[in-house]
């Protein structure tokens, strides 16, 4: 009988089995607790070690096995990069045609390693991987910062008993730009929020072009350059915690108010371990198995697996809890972020998006806007007509849009890119106040300078609305723009 080597024992098999797990866990690490991790990591690790052990004798097939783990969990990934590139450059890439090709690619890797003794190569190789993820976790870590916020006082002669809800609309234009760019006039949905009494801001500019950097700001109440050192850093951790741990929630839970969050399915959003209640999907498996599945080739099939869920379903079920949440008898701030229309297609039906020559991206871009208003509105409804007493509302995008941007567009914006980008949304509903008389433009910092003002008679200074762009390559090398961006 063949003796086999400890170096030939396939801890490949196991190695390569867990490190997408762990990688993810750790680009996450600040927002998931880790038993919500253990599960999957635990599971995988007795499922990789039996699979190794049965095929230990045989050294051509564990190698099979490592090569069809990394298919699984990475070909999806690749499709997804891939298409993402080349969309925009009006060539997307067929699903289908992309599986068929990776998987005839999979079959060469096969026959070509078929004969041949790698299993040592592969034991160096995931363990160098899975030792780096590791690495990467530990210097992960040292750089989270633990910033603590200071609080006004909480002695104020008036204290409002309202629900207060911040809506956030990721990515939703500016009605100019809806006008000027996509020929869409968006008046039913202004009309509808100014019978409301919505206060409408039709100049209203962001104060960063990045969703992270925008909401580490609004909920803080502040411009965050100051909290980063280096500009060429790409770290997110200090916003995420700016995020999680947010100025707002900590004035509002002294004054009484339990914190919801609704789980968005994007970072920091989607599981804030400060909210006294986090409303998710779980229904069916946890956020991280959730996110972990769909990033490996059973996304493909996901409207056929019960247990995965879709961005759309995410969203539905945002709004859907939206149309509930007031009915809970608790004085509330309830923050729900939801990726619409985040320049994607969520909102309208599947084939229309598959056969893109019945519509222009342009009309499909306008149909998700559409469907997304119907949907604010049905919302607004239900929370305007159960809540006992008139509540606070703030529905509002973080940035504008940029639909149909190329890298270029991002590295060298023209002043129609930084338009459509900063311009963003923003309504406000501050019952039997109106605002119209206080002030001409608001920017997403002063949200709730304004709101506290108003309502728990703090007399926090208004700062002044300033736009700052940057890019995805380098977000914290900030422009300001201002200037071009703002309205006559
Ligand atoms: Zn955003």
């Amino acid at each position: 009988m063949k003796k086999i080597s400890s170096l030939n024992f396939p801890f490949h098999i196991i190695f390569f089995s867990i490190q997408p797990i762990l990688f993810l866990y750790v680009k996450n690490a600040n927002q998931l607790n880790f038993e919500q991790v253990a599960k999957p990591i635990i599971l995988t690790f007795i499922i990789s070690s039996f699979i190794a052990i049965i095929c230990k004798s045989k050294l051509n097939f564990t190698s099979i096995t490592s090569l069809c783990i990394f298919f699984f969990y990475y070909q999806y990934l690749i499709y997804l990069k891939l298409n993402a590139f080349f969309t925009p450059l009006k060539f997307p890439i067929n699903p289908f045609l992309f599986f068929i090709c990776s998987l005839l690619l999979l079959f060469l890797l096969i026959r070509t390693i078929y004969n041949k003794n790698v299993n040592s190569y592969f034991n160096i190789y995931s363990f160098f991987i899975l030792i780096s993820t590791v690495f990467y976790f530990d210097t992960f870590k040292k750089s989270i910062s633990n910033k603590s916020e200071t609080i006004s006082s909480s002695n104020n002669l008036r204290n409002s008993n309202k629900d207060i809800y911040y809506i956030i609309l990721d990515g939703y234009p500016n009605s100019t730009t809806l006008k000027t760019e996509y020929g869409f006039d968006n008046h039913l949905f202004i009309n509808y929020l100014k019978n409301k009494k919505f206060y409408l801001v039709h100049n209203s500019i962001s104060n960063y072009s990045l969703t992270f950097l925008s909401l580490a700001s609004s909920l803080n109440w502040d411009y965050v350059n100051r909290e980063i050192d280096d500009v060429k850093s790409i770290d997110r951790t200090t916003f995420y915690s700016l995020i999680q741990q947010n100025k707002t929630f900590n004035y509002l839970n002294k004054k009484g108010y339990t914190f919801i969050n609704l789980c968005s399915g994007w970072g920091p959003t989607q599981f804030m371990k400060s909210a006294d209640i986090n409303i998710s999907l779980n229904n069916k498996v946890n956020e991280f198995t959730n996110i972990l599945l769909n990033t490996t080739i059973l996304a493909y099939m996901k409207s056929y697996i019960p247990v995965l869920y879709t961005n759309t379903e995410v969203i539905d079920h945002s709004f859907s809890t939206l149309c509930k949440i007031s009915l809970i008898n608790k004085k509330k701030f309830v923050l729900a972020h939801i990726l619409c229309p985040h320049d994607n297609f969520e909102l309208v039906e599947p084939n229309d998006v598959i056969t893109p020559s019945t519509f222009s991206r342009k009309a499909l871009y306008i149909k998700t806007i559409d469907s997304l208003n119907k949907k604010v509105i049905a919302t607004l409804n239900s929370i305007l007509n159960q809540s006992k007493e008139k509540p606070i509302i703030i529905v509002q995008s973080d940035h504008g849009t940029s639909f149909g941007f190329n890298e270029a567009d991002w590295a060298n914006p023209t002043d129609k890119v930084l338009k459509d980008r900063m311009r963003n949304f923003s309504a406000i509903y501050f019952p039997d106040i109106d605002l119209a008389d206080s002030l001409m433009t608001i920017s997403p910092v002063n949200n709730f300078r304004l709101l506290l003002n108003n309502y728990f008679d703090e007399k926090l200074p208004i700062l002044k609305d300033t736009s700052y762009f940057s890019n995805y390559i380098a977000p914290y090398k900030f422009k300001n723009v201002t200037e071009i961006v703002k309205f006559n």
